[in-house]
């Protein structure tokens, strides 16, 4: 099967498994994990931040970075198809007690007009105050998008005039900074809090990172215990995330290109393509998804109408060639 449903379906290649097998570990919830330790100072200094705190999702470090800025009572605003507002099953609200209001963006950026008559200040003990602003980058259900440097300057800029926070969910980040060559330390520089992955393009099996002040994720670091997640001799999977930065950014290229091809197959614009993430209509979605299947390539859906596919790691250019011939014939 040629699997083109996520970029999560990757498995840890060989020389991943030996940098695991390897690393020192110590347990992690006294602190005492090197190879946790030095994924977190890398990250942080990647981004610029002081802090950043190793985690099983990307989910839970959207919980824990979102918290970090948003009290309970409080809102943050976000895209109406952001990953924190349509699948994170409600956390914010059933765990952190927190409120969202969504904007609607085609591209899943942020108009900062439209942003800025959102974004309600304190106005008393009579409405609910805006705490943060959260951006997705790239989005997902919007198509691998990305929020060019500029926009995020604006959106920093806003939120600064307006005393809210910035978070931002860089699941994908990775592919935004090879997409456009924006150093992460500039994405880095418009968040106060930042949620990053691993495990999706970059190939680790596990793991994602919170990252903020000192403060943020020394609080962070408490809630993330009370949730259950504080892990032991977790240094293991720190190791994968260590070999991915160092062996996975860059190829991520690649995987862009690989997107680019499909796109081209399937009849959508390769140009509207920015990173690993294609979506294409059909009018039966459900169709093609059951005939590629059929043929050995299977495919997503975001609708009923949509089609979505991702490239990633564990495809090399035979096989999305291959899927792209498929998807061709089933498409035309
Ligand atoms: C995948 C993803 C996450 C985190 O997902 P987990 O499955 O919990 O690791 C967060 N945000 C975005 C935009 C994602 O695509």
């Amino acid at each position: 099967m040629i699997d083109l449903r996520s970029d999560t379906v990757t498995r840890p290649t060989e020389a991943m498994r030996a940098a695991m097998a390897r690393a020192e570990v110590g347990d992690d919830v006294y602190g005492e994990d090197p190879t946790v330790n030095a994924l977190e100072e890398r990250v942080a200094a990647m981004f610029g931040h002081e802090a950043a705190l190793f985690t099983p999702t990307g989910s839970l470090a959207n919980v824990l970075a979102v918290a970090a800025v948003v009290q309970p009572g409080q809102e943050v605003l976000c895209e109406a198809r952001a990953h924190i507002a349509r699948a994170e099953l409600g956390v914010h609200g059933a765990v952190s007690g927190l409120t969202m209001r969504t904007w609607s963006h085609p591209s899943g950026g942020v108009d900062t007009a439209v942003l800025a008559e959102l974004i309600a200040p304190d106005l008393g003990p009579f409405f609910v105050r805006t705490a943060a602003v959260s951006v997705e980058n790239t989005h997902n259900f919007a198509g691998g998008t990305v929020l060019g440097i500029e926009e995020l300057r604006k959106v920093r800029d806003l939120a600064d005039r307006t005393g809210v926070a910035v978070h931002l969910d860089g699941a994908r980040i990775w592919n935004a900074h090879v997409a456009t060559a924006t150093p992460l330390i500039e994405y880095g520089a418009c968040a106060d809090v930042l949620a990053v992955c691993l495990s999706k393009g970059l190939g680790a099996p596990v793991g994602s990172l919170m990252v903020g002040s000192a403060d943020a994720v020394a609080a962070a670091r408490i809630r993330r215990k009370r949730l259950g997640a504080g892990m032991r001799q977790v240094g293991i999977l720190a190791a994968a995330g260590l070999y991915a930065l160092d062996h996975h950014v860059d190829r991520l290229a690649e995987d862009h290109a690989h997107a680019r091809l499909l796109a081209r197959a399937c009849g959508a614009d390769p140009d509207a393509v920015a990173t690993n993430i294609v979506t294409f209509d059909h009018p039966d979605a459900a169709g093609v998804v059951a005939q590629a299947r059929e043929e050995g390539v299977a495919v997503g859906m975001v609708g009923a109408r949509t089609v979505r596919l991702l490239t990633h790691l564990d495809l090399d250019t035979d096989q999305v060639r291959r899927a792209a011939d498929v998807l061709h014939r089933l498409t035309r």
